[in-house]
């Protein structure tokens, strides 16, 4: 079985422009996590393969990419954002056979990184610097500058919008990418390559390299040549990736995944908010860096919000990518499992609700109902580990004092949300709460590609999406001249 929508080769990594094998001539299998089924191989990119995509990225950076007027790279980019609408009804079939998502939720990751493109396109030629009064007799100004070559480790669970924020944004500030995506899903990754090849982005700027994250990853992280690496996926393998940037000294940016809060009051829109509730709960199949899997509850309401919540995952239904219902499988048989040990592992009279499995799923895909928890108390794992999988818990509090305790009680810090009516407690709320992004009285803000994004705690640290992150991919120099 092969995907009908793939237009370029699969088993291949690209570098300098060009599809080439990989120089161990070897392929990993691509698994459809709906079927368990391969769907194509790709390339089982090494070292050697890192060092060559080094070697073009640097070409590129010393050549014309590196010399290329600023509007003209946004015209570029603007061109692959055009590309990727173009063809967004594709680049779904393709996430959804690879990741399992369902088709609609694919069409929005295409959409996101055809948004990506075109705000850094329009970016690009907007990052200015400063001058600086300083002493008589001195002109100083700052220039933004390109890092050089920047390295990009992205994980399986949305290769599209996650190559756009981090990719997009280097290449914007005139930076040569190298890209090792996962190996559980890189279909997108090497599709977002044959469409910057159309769009006429200079060999060498954008180089894919697929392979094993302890092979192809590794070597890339601890490359010398890289001048900045950016990574989205587990603390464990974060923690690899920052030690491996700290012995050649150069700045990394860090998206690690979360634990994230969305906190209700006795005073909020209760209707509005159940929506959000539960789709930032089960979007992905639970498997999202951004996920709500803590549900925080006042007292007075939380009955109510168990019971809303509760019909509502009932009605829920998981069925194939290509059905494009509720919720679709997991990644990999791995993932199953590891969402199954916290499923059997926790106390069994707190389950509220279960989804349902469509009838006749197909035998070899990785389906997990989902399952909502009530009464879980704040340090039990349900509340505390990033289960990465359909499941959250609902938490009771008692008053603001004991919300945000609660809400900070865990070692990440990605986003939260409160819900409440009352301005004041709003903007308390806002100050409190440790975590990269707030909502008030919503969840995500749509995703929006203007927004910087980012951890603290173990979430991690630098910012992506937004203009921020041009600021991250760029170094700043100081010119302090001289003239009497
Ligand atoms: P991972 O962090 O190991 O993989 C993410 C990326 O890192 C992949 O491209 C992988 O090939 C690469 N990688 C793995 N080992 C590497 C190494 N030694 N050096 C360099 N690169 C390496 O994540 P995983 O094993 O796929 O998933 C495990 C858990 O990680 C999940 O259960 C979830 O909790 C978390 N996760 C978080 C996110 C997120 O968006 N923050 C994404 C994926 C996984």
């Amino acid at each position: 079985m092969t995907i009908d929508t793939v237009w370029y080769p699969t088993d291949q990594c690209f570098i300098n422009g060009a599809w080439v094998a990989p120089l161990g001539g070897e392929t990993l299998a691509v698994e459809n996590p709906s079927t368990g089924l391969e769907i194509a191989r790709i390339a089982r990119g090494q070292g050697a393969d890192i060092d060559a995509a080094v070697a073009a990225a640097e070409g590129a950076r010393d050549g014309d990419w590196g010399r290329m007027p600023a509007f003209q790279r946004g015209r570029i980019l603007a061109r692959m954002g055009q590309i990727v609408l173009e063809r967004a009804d594709d680049l779904a079939r393709i996430e959804a056979q690879d990741v399992g998502k369902p088709l609609a939720q694919a069409r929005v990751d295409a959409l996101a990184l055809a948004r990506y493109m075109e705000f850094y396109a329009g970016a690009a030629d907007k990052v200015m610097g400063e001058t600086i009064p300083y002493l008589d007799g001195y002109t100083v100004y700052t220039l933004r500058e390109p890092h050089g070559v920047t390295g990009h480790i992205v994980p399986w669970n949305y290769p599209m919008q996650i190559i756009g924020r981090s990719v997009g944004a280097a290449l914007a500030m005139g930076n040569a990418c190298v890209l090792k995506p996962a190996e559980e899903a890189c279909l997108t990754a090497l599709a977002f390559a044959a469409i910057a090849a159309e769009a006429g982005l200079p060999a060498g700027a954008l180089n894919v390299v697929p392979g094993l994250g302890e092979e192809a990853g590794a070597a890339l992280a601890s490359h010398p040549g890289v001048q900045h690496m950016s990574f989205t996926g587990s603390v464990a393998t974060g923690a690899l990736i920052q030690a491996a940037a700290a012995h050649n000294i150069v700045p990394v940016t860090l998206e690690l995944g979360g634990k994230s809060p969305q906190i209700v009051f006795d005073d909020a829109d209760l209707d509005a908010a159940l929506p959000f509730l539960v789709n930032a709960g089960i979007q992905n199949a639970g498997q999202t860096c951004s996920a709500a899997s803590r549900i925080l509850v006042q007292r007075r309401v939380y009955d109510r919000v168990c019971e809303m919540m509760a019909t509502r995952y009932r009605g829920l239904v998981v069925a194939p990518a290509l059905d494009d219902r509720d919720v679709g499988p997991l990644i990999s048989a791995r993932q199953k499992d590891i969402v199954e040990g916290f499923l059997k592992a926790a106390d069994p009279a707190r389950i509220l609700a279960r989804a349902q499995l469509a009838d006749d799923l197909p035998e070899g895909g990785h389906y997990v109902a989902p399952a909502l928890y009530g009464g879980v108390d704040p340090d039990d794992p349900l509340a505390q580990a990033e289960i990465f999988g359909p499941v959250q818990a609902i938490i009771p509090f008692e008053d603001e004092e004991d919300a945000v305790r609660i809400a900070n009680g865990t070692q990440y810090g990605l986003v939260a949300a409160v819900w409440t009516r009352d301005g004041a407690r709003q903007m308390r709320l806002v100050k409190r709460l440790r975590a990269g992004q707030v909502f008030v009285n919503n969840y995500g803000a749509g995703g929006g590609v203007e927004l910087p994004f980012g951890g603290v705690g173990k979430s991690g640290h630098g910012r992506e999406k937004g203009f921020e992150a041009l600021y991250g991919f760029s170094v700043l120099k100081t010119v302090a001249a001289r003239h009497g």
